[in-house]
């Protein structure tokens, strides 16, 4: 016997009643797997159907609602073969006719006397007044015809507004009622919310437009809400639980400073001085560092972890591809005394009896630093004594990953780096767990990069550019278009392009390529002979966004750049200007709109970061405001970070408030706060269950 079981937002959106396997499915492709999530699908407008048209004064072209009954419904085949079912409706001031083609099924929907009503746009022609393909209801669906202002959601192949209507409305009905607010009542007064039920059934179906704004106002807040409660709580712990007070030792750290072929610039050693107090404080170290591409981060790291080292603890590194995390570890190798300490490389790409030898020695505590990629976090690695994390984070991890890889040791001290330059303004949210350290400016002897912007008619120039430079002795990359759609897609013009460039623009030099669908150990080999010289001309995909370090490489042509973000291209120049040469970035591109012409230019004017995010911030059309998105926080279905500034303030202060009150979210009104937080951010709360 099916037992009753309670509801609950988090169940399955398959428990609304309608929802199958098939539709569910398509829902999956919105994102819509809990009811919780199908109640968070928001309307992406409204249309105002507030006013009832009588049927005999639409006038052709108007979007118009109509009511009446039925009284004729049919299928009628066209002389031109097509079937078009016609449904009658009556009102008593004219009738019109709902027209469909090809859908012959549709006639099966209607019976004569229902009363229904139907909206879209009106043709009078001689056949009569008809809205073709309309939106229609029974007028029984109570909820639907209360409702005057009628919601409009995303949708996706396979699924109707008035199908995902439907659902919603169910899940108000089935869920909202016996669902508990998470918002503490006392605050909602305080600040002056609606209630989550009424939120909801408001944003859904609104009573009227005045409505929707105080239904949007308390949703707005909500999310925003959630990511700061995660937020102070982690800091809270971060500030109340002792770690591992490491002893800096002076002499051991000028030995290794002295064996790196550069001096350290002011600004590294500041921000070395913000991590030495860290880790020898009493609490563990949680801090960003952000610097620009290029700027030297990774030496900066290396000195965190020598320093556990220098205090009998491993420190592990964990960068987002294999490419990476194999530079980091040969780089590691080149600035440290290999004879006493012994790094390793941990990828998804050794052989299975490496991999195991390689954990061995981490178990054992044999090897001291380890560089790696997503593989460290699998369970079965296990650190004799961890003691510092770093992450290479280039926008890639999520908050969630850098605590999977933190738990393997005992509190162990967090360094993050980061080379978005996220605006102050953001900084808060997207780390409001971290304090920040900023390494401003670059190493010396940097020239700035010159940067053109050149329609593709200059492809013959360019190409002769870039020949004479090679011939020079620089290096040069390549990128290929950015195909979103398709990894292999992307890969095969990537081959494509590689192959041409081979045999008929640059036969005599040696072209190389790099795609995601390589092989990671081909991958390593390429990037391994570009590193040496050995390729002059390497074709890529935008997979060399992340840090690849081969200061050789003085010149990167972006093909068809107006497609890319200004993030991404700012990322992707900083791949030249890494060495003393003279650097160029060549952008190709004849894009079609302002924004697009915007971005271009504002490349060609700025070399700076932060700049650069500030302009993409004005011009705000690229929705990607500087990989906030991939810094782990769940996407923001409502709230803008920018417009809704100052609940955003708001939430902060409520947040950090009632964490300092109730550091474990233990009063009953916390209750499914404190369950929502636990399960959205993976924060392990002492009385979840
Ligand atoms: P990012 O911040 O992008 O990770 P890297 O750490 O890869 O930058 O450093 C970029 C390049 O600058 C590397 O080749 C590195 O060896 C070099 N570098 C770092 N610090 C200095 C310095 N103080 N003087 C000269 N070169 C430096
Ligand atoms: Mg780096």
């Amino acid at each position: 016997m099916a037992r009753m079981e309670a509801r609950s937002a988090g169940d399955s959106v398959r428990r609304i009643k309608g929802v199958g396997s098939a539709i569910s499915g398509t829902l999956t492709k919105l994102g819509i797997e809990t009811v919780s999530d199908l109640l968070w699908h928001l309307p992406r407008s409204y249309e105002d159907r507030t006013t009832l048209r009588r049927i005999g004064d639409v006038e052709d072209g108007e979007a118009a609602t109509v009511s009446g009954a039925v009284v004729a419904a049919g299928n009628e085949r066209l002389p031109t073969g097509k079937v078009a079912t016609k449904v009658v409706l009556d009102d008593g001031t004219g009738t019109v006719t709902l027209l469909w083609f090809n859908q012959w099924f549709q006639k099966g929907r209607f019976q004569k006397g229902q009363t229904i009503s139907a909206y879209g746009t009106v043709r009078k022609n001689q056949w009569g007044t008809q809205i073709p393909n309309p939106e229609w209801e029974g007028l029984s669906d109570s909820l639907l015809q209360s409702s005057r202002i009628t919601p409009v959601y995303p949708l996706t192949e396979g699924l109707s507004q008035a199908v995902l209507r439907k659902f919603i409305r169910s899940a108000l009905e089935d869920y909202l009622p016996v669902a508990d607010d998470p918002l503490p009542e006392e605050m909602r007064e305080r600040v002056g919310l609606m209630g989550a039920a009424e939120a909801f059934r408001e944003v859904h179906f609104p009573h009227s437009a005045e409505a929707v704004e105080r239904a949007r106002e308390r949703l707005i807040f909500e999310e925003l809400f959630y990511v700061q409660v995660a937020m102070a709580l982690r800091r809270h712990r971060a500030q109340r639980e002792p770690g591992i007070a490491f002893a800096v030792n002076r002499d051991s750290l000028d030995r290794f400073f002295k064996r790196l072929p550069f001096a350290l610039t002011p600004a590294q050693k500041k921000v070395i001085g913000e991590i030495e107090r860290d880790m020898a404080g009493p609490y563990p170290m949680n801090r960003l560092l952000q610097g620009d591409v290029g700027s030297g981060k990774t030496v900066v790291a290396l000195t965190a972890m020598m320093i556990a080292f220098h205090n009998g603890c491993q420190a592990a590194m964990m960068a987002p591809t294999e490419i990476l995390a194999e530079q980091h570890f040969l780089s590691l190798g080149q600035f440290i005394d290999g004879k006493s300490i012994r790094v390793e490389l941990l990828t998804g790409s050794l052989t299975p009896k490496k991999a195991e030898a390689v954990r061995e020695r981490i178990r054992t505590g044999e090897s001291h630093l380890v560089v790696g990629t997503h593989a460290l976090l699998q369970e079965r690695v296990e650190f004799h004594r961890l003691g510092l994390v770093v992450i290479d984070e280039q926008h890639r991890f999520g908050v969630l990953q850098r605590a999977n890889l933190r738990d393997k040791g005992r509190r162990p001290d967090l360094l993050v780096m980061t080379a978005t330059p996220i605006p102050r303004t953001l900084a808060l949210t997207v780390y409001g767990d971290l304090d920040v350290s900023r390494i401003q400016g670059m190493p010396p002897g940097r020239k700035a990069i010159r940067t053109y912007w050149k329609s593709a008619q200059g492809r013959q120039q360019i190409y002769e550019g870039i020949h004479a430079l090679v011939k020079q002795g620089r290096q040069a990359y390549i990128v290929c278009p950015l195909i979103e759609e398709s990894e292999r897609l992307q890969a095969k013009a990537a081959v494509e392009m590689a192959e041409r460039l081979r045999t008929e623009v640059f036969p005599d030099l040696a072209v190389g390529l790099l795609h995601g669908q390589m092989k990671a150990a081909d991958k390593e080999a390429v990037m391994g002979r570009f590193r040496r010289g050995e390729i002059q001309i390497l074709v890529a995909t935008p997979v060399i966004e992340v840090g690849v370090d081969v200061p050789n490489a003085s010149v990167i042509l972006i093909e068809d750049a107006a497609r890319f973000g200004l993030a991404q291209l700012h990322q992707l120049r900083g791949r030249v200007g890494r060495g003393r040469e003279q650097s160029f970035c060549l952008l190709m591109a004849d894009p079609k709109t302002e924004p697009g012409k915007q971005r271009l230019q504002a490349m060609v004017k700025h070399q700076d970061g932060f700049v650069l995010a500030e302009q993409d911030l004005k011009l705000r059309n690229t929705g990607d405001l500087w990989g906030v998105r991939q810094h782990g926080l769940p996407e923001l279905k409502i709230a803008d970070l920018l417009r809704d500034f100052d609940a955003l303030d708001r939430a902060i202060a409520e947040a950090r408030a009632l964490v300092a009150r109730d550091p474990e979210l233990r009063s009953p009104e916390c209750a499914s706060l404190r369950r929502l937080v636990s399960e959205t951010f993976h924060i392990d709360l002492a009385l979840v269950n």
